[in-house]
């Protein structure tokens, strides 16, 4: 993959007048047992092997899964839409890999042309870890809102269940990633079929977590999907059966794929995973009894910055 300075290029997609640009926090190789119970390293070679497509791209010669943790700005007519703020900067975290993590992330982003001030909305599709962090960063001690010009969009549901709930691995996420949002007066309560302007709205697709959202990009015929948590790994396009362990709802997340995956494969919708490894978006379409990317016809709606 091509890299600047060490760092990956930005991902860019054209949707009809809509661009969307993603920033990459970090592209990791991982191991399947962390997302998916009793999957091994052989059980995803054996289902690459079914699904020839699912390599190189999104699987190693080895059987990890390439993920990825990326922020998407979506820029439509006077709008910069921030969708999900991935992990974020000196923060506390049980995670050995996200605790403290000190990144280029404002850096990457700044230089991919939106400096924080110039971004007008920020939605979390949910608020696991891995989707909140830059929403603030920290200053003088204190955990200030990134955007300081931004409307952080927050569904009802997905705010009420983690202002009570504990975060997935004990951390104080919400204390330091939401709640400094709503003290800042940022914060907007919002339904999970909420519309942000014509182009721009949520899908509901709850059971990875309560208010999970996806969030739909649509502009003079051409049609994209940011898909969220609600699949992790292209794996689960193969066999839309398989849960993640970070479900909140297995039976829920898998009745939300089996519900919206055959609308999104009609053979001309972008599907951007939001932890699918580079590159990350690719047309969906129908693969016997389950799904499939394909990335030929991307390629024209595809543009590299600069
Ligand atoms: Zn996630």
């Amino acid at each position: 993959m091509n890299e600047a300075g060490g760092r990956p290029v930005p991902l860019r997609w054209r949707v009809g007048d809509v661009t969307i640009t993603s920033i990459s926090e970090s592209d990791t190789p991982t191991s399947p047992r962390f997302l998916y119970r009793g999957v091994s390293k052989a059980d995803v070679l054996a289902r690459a092997d079914a699904a020839g497509w699912l390599r190189p791209h999104f699987v190693t010669e080895e059987g990890f899964l390439r993920q990825r943790i990326h922020c998407c700005i979506i820029e439509a007519g006077p709008h910069r839409i921030a969708v999900d703020t991935c992990v974020g900067n000196d923060k506390q975290r049980s995670h050995p890999l996200w605790h403290q993590q000190q990144g280029p992330f404002l850096d990457d982003l700044a230089d991919a042309g939106f400096p924080p001030e110039t971004v007008t909305h920020v939605v979390c599709t949910h608020l696991h870890v891995d989707h909140v962090g830059w929403n603030t960063r920290l200053v003088d001690g204190e955990w200030a809102p990134t955007f300081p010009n931004a409307h952080y969009l927050f569904c009802r549901a997905e705010f009420d269940h983690w202002s009570q709930t504990e975060d997935l691995f004990g951390d104080d996420v919400f204390g330091d990633s939401v709640q400094p949002i709503v003290d800042a007066g940022l914060a907007r309560m919002v339904a999970a079929d909420h519309r942000i302007c014509d182009e721009v709205s949520f899908w509901s697709t709850p059971g990875h977590t309560p208010g999970h959202v996806s969030v739909l990009i649509a502009s003079r015929g051409k049609r994209a999907v940011i898909t969220g948590d609600m699949v992790h790994s292209p794996l689960q396009l193969a066999d839309p059966e398989l849960s993640s362990m970070f479900d909140t709802d297995p039976e829920e997340a898998r009745a939300t794929r089996h519900r919206v995956f055959p609308d999104w494969a009609d053979g001309e919708t972008l599907l951007i995973g939001t932890h699918f490894g580079a590159p990350t978006g690719g047309i969906m379409e129908r693969d016997g009894d389950a799904y499939r990317l394909r990335f030929d016809a991307v390629g024209s709606d595809r543009q590299r910055p600069g």
